[in-house]
């Protein structure tokens, strides 16, 4: 090679150098910051680009677990805070709703749903032959699906039949005003039913194996309801219910248990039509039912 051309090439080599420009190709200056140290990468020829993105990658791959310890790290100082945070970060969003959603729809709708489903099954019901055939419709009951107090009946008589609705006749008059004006609560706060769901013909007590079979019926209301208390109406709902062969008086003016729920047992709302010396009776019986309740008696 002449003299000038090698002496411009060693010139150009050394203009290159001070430039900071090799043979190789320029220098690499970007910098990356570790998924898993943390520590500042500087991209070197020895340590080439392709290496840092695999772990740049490696982060969005990376456990949900992995990320999170990463944040809890770098950016606060409350791990208590962060740990609650973590929690619902692992939570699937639809998840969250889930959990938000399910409790609120089941405290809304759960007991007056149940007793709805339970009187569908009722109006189907066909166990009892003979009232299957005589009633206008089944006679489920009524109030409220969060009530404290549950009064228990003998049967539907005939305007109950009519109107598918329990203690709607003169009887149901009269304990409307025992529950309003004795109690000074409202008929809409107590739930009211009976031991049979159809009206024997005549009004003629039920039978045993009629009472037995709509019993499973009552049970069941019982359940949805969870009342604290039972007030029976008569021997027929006192008897049935308790599965006692007592009579009404020697029921009355005591606390019966029935599956932890009290029970006090008073004349039936017709009896009292007919003997209105008994209405004395009743009234004490209530009172007795007022002070378990720990409501006010005058
Ligand atoms: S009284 Fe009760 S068990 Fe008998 S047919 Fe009516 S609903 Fe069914």
């Amino acid at each position: 090679m002449p003299h000038r051309i090698r002496d411009g090439l060693i010139d150009y080599l050394e203009i290159m150098q001070i430039a900071g420009v090799s043979e190789l190709g320029p220098p690499v200056i970007r910098d990356c910051v570790s998924a898993e140290t943390g520590t500042v990468l500087t991209e070197t020829r020895e340590n080439p680009t392709t290496e840092i993105v695999e772990n740049q990658t490696e982060i969005s791959e990376l456990p949900d677990k992995n990320i999170e310890t990463i944040d809890i790290n770098k950016n606060t100082e409350n791990t208590e805070n962060n740990i609650n945070i973590k929690n619902i970060e692992q939570i699937p969003k639809t998840k969250i709703e889930e959990v938000i959603q399910e409790p609120l729809i089941s405290m809304s709708k759960s007991k007056t749903d149940r007793l709805q489903k339970l009187a569908q099954e009722v109006a189907q019901c066909t166990r009892c032959s003979e009232l299957t055939l005589t009633r206008t419709q089944t006679v489920f009951g009524t109030g409220n699906p969060d009530a404290k107090l549950v009064f228990v009946g003998e049967a539907p008589g005939a305007d109950e039949d009519k109107q598918g609705e329990p203690f709607v006749g003169r009887a149901g008059i009269l304990l409307t005003d025992i529950i309003t004006k004795g109690m000074k609560i409202q008929r809409e706060d107590v739930y009211i039913c009976n031991i049979l769901r159809c009206r024997p013909p005549n009004n003629r007590n039920p039978l045993p194996d009629e009472a037995d079979h709509c019993k499973q019926f009552l049970d069941q209301t019982l359940e949805i309801i969870e009342p604290k208390f039972i007030c029976c109406l008569g021997a027929v709902a006192a008897q049935n219910l308790l599965q006692m062969g007592n009579t009404i008086g020697s029921m009355r003016g005591k606390i019966f248990r029935y599956r932890n729920i009290k029970v006090v047992c008073t004349y039936h709302p017709a009896y009292l039509l007919r003997n209105p010396a008994a209405k004395k009776q009743t009234w004490e019986d209530i009172q007795l039912l007022m002070r378990e309740m720990g409501l006010t008696v005058d």
